[in-house]
C-alpha cells in the first residue's frame, strides 16, 4: 500500500485535533479547581445571616453560605476582611439584599470585582420598598438612601427572597432543580405558618405602637398593622429634641420598653427608658434561624402591646 497521505486523511487529521482541542476547552473548567469553592458544594455569599439561612434552607446539602457581615456586627458599617474577599473569590453565586442596605451601596462593586464570575442574584426585585420615614425624607441623608432596607423583618418579602434564591441555584445547577424546588416549597409553607402565627400572636390589641432605637422593622409594622416609633433618625444619634419627642410619644401611648438591637450602637436608649419609667428590651434584626427568631421577636413585641 502506499503510505503518503490522501486527502481525506488530512481532513481526517483536522477533525481529530479540532475535537481534541474542543474537548480539552471543555475540561478547562475543571482543572481550574483554585477557583473553586474548596468543599465541592456550590458557595453562596450573601451580605446578611438571615439571608445565608433561606440559602441553607432552598440549597441544602448541595450549597454553602458564607456571610459578610459576620453574627453581631450590623450592616450599616462593617467592612469585609482580607480573608473574606480571598474566600469570595471562589464563590458561585451572590445573594444580596438588594433594596440599599449600606454594606451593599458601599462594597457591591469591589465584591464583583474580586470575583466577576459570580451570579449576582438581587433579592429585592419585586418587593416595594417603603420610605424610611416619610416626615425626614426632605433631608436627603444618604443613610438607606431614602428607603427603608429592611425588607427581610416581613415573613411575606422573606419568601419573595427565597425563590430569587432557588431561581439562581437552579440557575447554576440546572441537574438538582427539583430538589431546590422541593425545599422551595417547603420553606414557603412555614413562612405561612410562622405568618398565621404572627397574626394570631398579635390579634386583639388596639394599643399598637412600640418604640425601637434602630428602625429596622418597619416592613413588619407595615404588614402587621404596628406602628414603629424610632429614635434614632437616619443613622444619626438623637438630638435633645428628637429624645422629647420619643418621651412624649411613649407616655402618649402609655410605652414600657425601649427595644434595642445588640449589633447597633444605643446611646441614650437606656435615659429614654428611665424617663419612660420602663425597660430596654433586645429584639434580633438579624436573625440567624429566621423562623424561631421572628417567633421569638412577636413575644417581646407583644409585651408591649395592649
Ligand atoms: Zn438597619
Amino acid at each position: 500500500m502506499r503510505s503518503i497521505r490522501t486527502k481525506s486523511d488530512i481532513h481526517k487529521t483536522k477533525a481529530i485535533l479540532i475535537a481534541l482541542a474542543l474537548a480539552l476547552a471543555l475540561m478547562l473548567p475543571a482543572f481550574s479547581c483554585g477557583d473553586r469553592w474548596p468543599n465541592g458544594k456550590i458557595g453562596v455569599a450573601v451580605t446578611i445571616l438571615p439571608l445565608a439561612d433561606f440559602v441553607e434552607n432552598i440549597g441544602g446539602d448541595m450549597v454553602e453560605a458564607m456571610v459578610m457581615v459576620p453574627p453581631g456586627r450590623g450592616p450599616h458599617d462593617y467592612e469585609p476582611t482580607p480573608q473574606q474577599m480571598a474566600r469570595l473569590s471562589k464563590a458561585d453565586m451572590y445573594a444580596k439584599v438588594g433594596s440599599g442596605v449600606e454594606f451593599e451601596l458601599t462594597w457591591m462593586d469591589n465584591l464583583i470585582e474580586q470575583n466577576g464570575d459570580m451570579l449576582i442574584v438581587d433579592c429585592s426585585v419585586g418587593i416595594e420598598l417603603l420610605d424610611e420615614e416619610e416626615e425626614h425624607e426632605e433631608e436627603g441623608d444618604h443613610h438607606h438612601e431614602g428607603a427603608d432596607p429592611h425588607i427581610w423583618l416581613s415573613p411575606i418579602n422573606a419568601g419573595a427572597m427565597a425563590r430569587h434564591i432557588c431561581a439562581g441555584l437552579i440557575e447554576i445547577d440546572p441537574a438538582n432543580a427539583d430538589y431546590y424546588k422541593q425545599n422551595r416549597d417547603d420553606y414557603l409553607e412555614e413562612l405561612d405558618d410562622l405568618n398565621d402565627n404572627i397574626e394570631d400572636m398579635l390579634a386583639g390589641y388596639t394599643n399598637r405602637n412600640f418604640i425601637i432605637y434602630h428602625p429596622s422593622f418597619g416592613y413588619f409594622a407595615h404588614d402587621y398593622d404596628l406602628t414603629q416609633i424610632p429614635i434614632e433618625h437616619e443613622g444619626k444619634e438623637p438630638t435633645s429634641p428628637v429624645i422629647e419627642e420619643a418621651i412624649n410619644q411613649a407616655n402618649e401611648h402609655s410605652l414600657q420598653y425601649v427595644y434595642v438591637a445588640q449589633q447597633f450602637v444605643t446611646t441614650h436608649a437606656q435615659t429614654i427608658a428611665d424617663e419612660i419609667g420602663g425597660s430596654l428590651l433586645e429584639v434580633d434584626p438579624l436573625p440567624a434561624d429566621y423562623i424561631s427568631s421572628m417567633e421569638d421577636l412577636v413575644v417581646q413585641i407583644a409585651k408591649e402591646l395592649e
